[in-house]
């Protein structure tokens, strides 16, 4: 790989194009003839502003965002991190876990959580300071709960649901049906991964750190009507208005986060946009399933064909649980790092996000043949 690069298989923060990172480069020392780096200048200067508008834009033709709903490049401050999430200094996506709440419900209103791993855990687990949560209904970590079994409630003020579940690599193939109540994703691990109808959703959030760039900016895309109901107790950093209002820029924003953001949203525009990250996407992760698939059940999915995600491939080996540990050292020292399953779960994870290069899979799954052979 150029630069001496791995294959880097983690979970996030990942892997980013190799074009991006030289671009980058190229910028450090002088963006585009300003005489500094993008960390150095103003975020009230019309350097930056060209930057994040030329993010925002891009992003908006990527997913084709209709004109009712807000861009909001988000973060969380020292003071309402302290106060939310003590050990997530960035805020992240885990910021609107209690976001969502503060800004789309008030005291006593019934939460509508679809369970269907441990991220929609952990958003139903913070909302419930907040509201009355009500798990519409609970995963058994190995697929998306028939739709037939789901408790909505008649009065929720919206359904959550996690669209992809890093850790249990279980994604949803459609958005949930869920009638006129407003639909709110987190999008975190697949985002841009392929399109999306926004116009389905009345908030989709996703941290940056897997797809699109680098920790500390959240990207949340939000409907105008469900902006400017926040309850008086909602730190200003969390406040939807409050960040619509001033274009993402009520503070000093992550610049650099933003920065790197919109290089990656241009790239893959010039790319052939989502449809063709999609197809990318596709055709890796039918590589890794046809391997496990292939290999007369040395290893084993653990998760439903129907929900299988496209971007986390957990995967064991069920007949000998010792030799996973083989398998990830031996592949680290083919430059195949952090295939390591969650610590929650175990076995193996191979995250494919749309800067992973067919090549890397390919070489995953030659040497997940020659491991299993090896091994018999
Ligand atoms: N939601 C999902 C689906 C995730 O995968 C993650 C992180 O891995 C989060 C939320 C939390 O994101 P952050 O670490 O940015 O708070």
């Amino acid at each position: 790989q150029p630069y001496g690069r791995v294959f880097n298989f983690s979970a996030g923060p990942a892997v980013l194009p190799v074009e991006v990172l030289e671009q980058a480069q190229a910028d450090l020392l002088n963006w585009q003839g300003s005489g500094m780096s993008v960390m150095e200048m103003s975020h009230r200067g019309k350097e930056f502003q060209s930057i994040i508008d030329g993010a925002e834009a891009d992003l908006r033709a990527l997913l084709a965002i209709p004109d009712n709903y807000q861009v909001l490049f988000m973060q969380a401050r020292p003071e309402s991190v302290l106060v939310l999430c003590p050990f997530h200094p960035q805020g992240g996506a885990s910021s609107q876990f209690s976001a969502i709440p503060l800004n789309l419900s008030a005291e006593g209103d019934t939460l509508d959580y679809i369970v269907t791993g441990s991220w929609s855990k952990k958003a139903a687990g913070e909302a419930k300071k907040y509201g009355k949560v009500n798990v519409v209904a609970t995963g058994d970590n190995k697929s998306v709960p028939d739709p037939s079994s789901w408790k909505l409630s008649p009065d929720a003020k919206y359904v959550h649901y996690c669209d992809n579940e890093t850790i249990q690599g279980v994604e949803f193939k459609a958005p949930p049906v869920v009638g006129d109540k407003v639909l709110v994703a987190d999008m975190s691990s697949n985002f841009c991964s392929k399109p999306v109808d926004v116009s389905k959703y009345g908030l989709i959030y996703a941290g940056a750190q897997k797809n699109i760039g680098p920790a500390g900016v959240t990207i949340v895309i939000v409907r105008d009507d469900l902006i400017g109901n926040s309850r008086p107790s909602t730190p200003v950093m969390l406040d939807y208005k409050v960040q619509a209002d001033d274009k993402s820029m009520y503070n000093t924003p992550p610049c650099w986060a933003i920065y790197m953001c919109g290089l990656v949203f241009a790239k893959m525009r010039r790319d052939g946009g989502l449809a063709a990250v999609q197809q990318a996407n596709e055709k890796k992760a039918k590589v890794l399933y046809d391997a496990i698939a292939g290999s007369n059940g040395f290893y084993s999915s653990p998760v439903d064909a129907a929900a299988r995600s496209m971007m986390n491939v957990p995967f064991t080996i069920p007949a000998n649980a010792e030799l996973e540990k083989e398998f990830v050292s031996q592949a680290a020292k083919r430059s195949m790092i952090q295939l390591k399953g969650h610590r929650s779960v175990g076995g193996m994870r191979a995250s494919i996000y749309n800067s992973m290069p067919l090549d890397g899979v390919q070489q995953l799954a030659n040497f997940m043949k020659e491991f299993a052979a090896n091994s018999a």
